[in-house]
């Protein structure tokens, strides 16, 4: 049938006469309805991708891409006056992730189906997601998302598992999402929940009762976990989570007639990060129970799973106490005890490699690391520095289990859908197998001294700055200037990432703007992120970002050359509304301090040249661009973490040996911010800077500063700069998350191919 006439079928109305949430929803039926017909991705193995998040964005445009529809509905709509960006706008963006950890188990769903991989994932149905970012008197405030209401995607599937949770037994119930490979067959996402959750127990903000588990425990993504009922709910969630996957696994395993002593033929787990962990154990307990002696069951399971580490951030490293895990999972104590008892015999209570530490608590992470297969980091220099200094006691003891897998972005979402004018002017210039096999894109380079190529790619930039604009003047009443060179930083808030050097740059050029040093075109700084709600300091940097956007933007003088930004509520969708319009892409972190980094990966392939310190994955974008295609500063890794190891970084110093610095420091407290802003927040945020910057924001501001501004020079040479931009394009083909999970299973999963 005509996919007109299959969409008037479902709408029972012409398109011309229904509104936008009618289209929503029949073309969401139709999307339905194709999926029942596609095959599942089949193998003799089968991969369990277990996380505490899928940040899996918008579903119904990459939806019809993989479905390959896209267009055609887009067109159909169009014919009938109807938008199809406007239809899509319909859905509520799924909450189910903080940021770049959550996306990159999107990112993977999405190439394990495409691959054509055996490949579910599973992960917890999170009512209200993580919080609505509100912005009021230039602070944070959190609104719970109620991203579930109105129709979505999951579909009920009645199955159900018991788990039981301080000696009381509840019972789950899963939720499925189809993950559809782009022209390729399906997967499942399945999300366990709990019908008695309520959120009639929310106070006020995001705050509940954190004790009542039958009403809040898939209330929210990570509640605050700033105190212990908020620790402990984080156990119950986990063990919630992992007691499920693991129970969906062995009836899998069951209903296909598997032997469960074969279970690592069958299945491979991924652990991604420590927040899965405990399956390692439950799946021993159930084994056990099978009747499988505990050794063997060990065995079986550390052949089964592998582990991702995501960070180097100590407190990152989730550690819990064992009366927490006593008083959540009695019935797994007895088998984490019986695991820390054989690598103590192992390795002669070697304190460094036991699960169990001198506080009696849990280490999730070297739990992983000796019962598990693999271990992974997820960018080369992240892997280096996992090897030889974070982890260097289980690299010496495990070193063939350590690899590397660089991290990816899925090229459907992250061109095909965010931009698909320039996917449209890649296939007419270098043909449409990119498409399918990322490592084409290279071909492009051919077309470096191709005029017309570079002068519709640079129109093509500047139709996606219309369009951020739009978007920014609808939410935010914010007019911004497409012709101006837009600079962003979009990111969870954290002070490794270093939000406040940039905003300390910012107080530098606006005063170097009201010196009279006015720049050669208007520039537009850009910010977006979410601060942890019980991360102070985070938050004092909003605040300052905030009375910044209100002090420069309404400065007749400044505004003119320059704006600011912050998106509020950044989220996958806006995301992809704000990358396509970058010029600069901000990824400035401590070195050695951002594992991997997937923002940089999307800003390159839509054509933003990096502005970035040598960590986590830009290293690998320098190694791949070269030097002349890159803006890199700062301190190396190796530097940085010799100043840690010596203790021998002093903020003041930094602050009272520089001008530059002292002034834009100083600036944070000047009565023109203090006149918008908190007092106690922007004295407490400059005290910081001064006084502590554990995360050496000062150590790299000069240079900032300095490769920042040639950077802007650059720009003024376009023939040069839209080269520098069509050679990251080109060489974006290495961040296809489809290269990272192809290597994944080469070396770690070993699912064959079905057909
Ligand atoms: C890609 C992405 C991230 C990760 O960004 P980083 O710069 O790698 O930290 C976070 N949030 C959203 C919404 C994203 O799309």
């Amino acid at each position: 049938m005509k996919l007109e006439n299959e969409l008037k079928l479902i709408l029972k109305k012409d398109i011309k006469e229904a509104t936008n949430l009618q289209l929503y929803n029949a073309i969401n039926e139709l999307v339905k309805k194709k999926a029942k017909t596609l095959s599942r991705c089949e193998g003799d193995k089968k991969l369990y991708y277990i996380s505490a998040e899928f940040l899996i964005g918008k579903q119904l445009g990459k939806n019809l891409i993989n479905l390959g529809i896209y267009d055609d509905i887009a067109q159909l709509l169009e014919n009938n006056g109807k938008s199809i960006a406007d239809v899509e706008e319909m859905e509520n963006e799924p909450s189910l992730g903080n940021g770049g950890l959550g996306r990159l188990a999107a990112c993977f769903l999405d190439s394990i189906a495409t691959l054509n991989l055996s490949g579910d994932g599973v992960g917890l149905n999170y009512h209200y997601g993580l919080f609505r970012q509100q912005f009021k008197d230039n602070k944070q405030y959190e609104i719970p998302d109620e991203w579930l209401k109105g129709k979505n995607m999951l579909r009920d599937t009645k199955v159900s598992f018991p788990v039981e949770l301080a000696g009381k037994t509840y019972y789950s119930h899963m939720y499925d999402l189809d993950v559809i490979g782009y022209h390729g067959n399906k997967n499942t996402l399945h999300l366990f929940d709990l019908d008695t959750v309520d959120s009639s127990i929310i106070t006020d903000s995001i705050n509940f009762d954190k004790t009542d588990i039958a009403k809040n425990l898939t209330l929210f993504l990570y509640p605050d976990d700033s105190d212990d009922a908020g620790r402990k709910l984080r156990i119950y969630q986990q063990y919630f989570m992992v007691s499920n996957a693991a129970q969906l696994i062995l009836k899998e395993e069951k209903e296909k007639g598997h032997d469960l002593k074969d279970l690592d033929k069958h299945v491979a787990i991924q652990i991604n990060d420590t927040h899965p962990s405990m399956v390692i154990p439950e799946l021993i307990r159930l084994l056990i129970l099978e009747g499988i002696p505990m050794k063997t069951a060990a065995n079986i399971v550390s052949n089964t799973c592998a582990y991702t580490n995501h960070t180097i951030l100590a407190e990152a490293l989730e550690k819990w106490p064992q009366d927490y895990l006593l008083e959540v999972v009695p019935q797994l104590m007895p088998i984490i005890e019986g695991l820390d008892y054989v690598v103590n015999v192992a390795f002669h209570d070697d304190k460094e490699l036991s699960i169990m530490d001198s506080e009696n608590r849990v280490h999730m992470a070297k739990m992983d690391m000796h019962f598990s297969h693999s271990i992974n980091g997820v960018a080369a220099l992240h892997t280096e520095i996992l090897k030889h200094q974070e982890l260097k006691p289980f690299y010496d003891i495990y070193s063939d289990k350590f690899n590397n897998k660089t991290n990816g972005i899925t090229f459907r979402r992250w061109i095909m859908h965010c931009n698909s004018e320039l996917a449209h002017l890649l296939d007419e210039t270098i043909g449409n197998e990119w498409r399918e096999d990322e490592s084409k894109l290279e071909t492009l380079l051919s077309h470096y001294d191709d005029e017309e190529f570079l002068g519709k790619a640079e129109q093509i930039k500047y139709n996606n700055k219309v369009r951020f604009a739009k978007m920014i003047k609808k939410t935010q009443n914010i007019d911004i200037d497409p012709n101006s060179i837009v600079d962003i930083q979009v990111k969870r808030m954290h002070e490794y990432k270093r939000q406040q050097m940039n905003a300390l740059w910012l107080i530098h050029k606006y005063l170097s703007i009201k010196n009279g040093e006015t720049p050669a075109r208007p520039l537009t700084v850009v910010f977006g992120g979410k601060a942890a709600p019980a991360y102070y300091q985070a938050k004092c940097v909003i605040h300052l970002i905030l009375c910044l956007q209100e002090l420069i933007n309404n400065d007749p003088e400044v505004s003119k050359y320059l704006k600011v930004v912050m998106i509020e509520n950044y989220n996958v969708s806006k995301s992809e509304i704000a990358i396509p319009a970058a010029d600069i892409s901000e990824q400035i972190s401590l070195a050695s301090k951002e594992a991997s980094g997937t923002g940089n990966m999307k800003f390159m392939l839509n054509g933003a040249l990096t502005l970035g310190t040598l960590d986590g994955a830009n290293v690998e974008i320098k190694d791949l661009v070269g030097e002349e295609n890159i803006y890199t500063f700062g301190k190396l890794s190796d530097d940085v973490i010799a100043l840690y190891n010596t203790s021998s970084y002093h903020a003041s110093e930094y602050y009272n040996g520089s001008a530059l610095i002292k002034e834009a420091v100083d600036f944070i407290t000047s009565k023109e911010i203090l006149k918008l802003g908190d007092k106690k927040m922007l004295t407490d945020l400059q005290d910081n800077l001064i006084n502590k910057d554990w995360f050496m924001t000062l150590l790299d501001l000069e240079d900032y500063c300095r490769v920042k501004e040639t950077m802007l020079q650059d720009y003024e040479n376009r023939d040069r700069w839209k080269r520098k931009s069509l050679v990251n394009i080109a060489k974006a083909g290495f961040f296809s998350s489809d290269r990272t999970i192809r290597d994944y299973n080469k070396d770690i999963w070993h699912l064959n191919k079905g057909e």
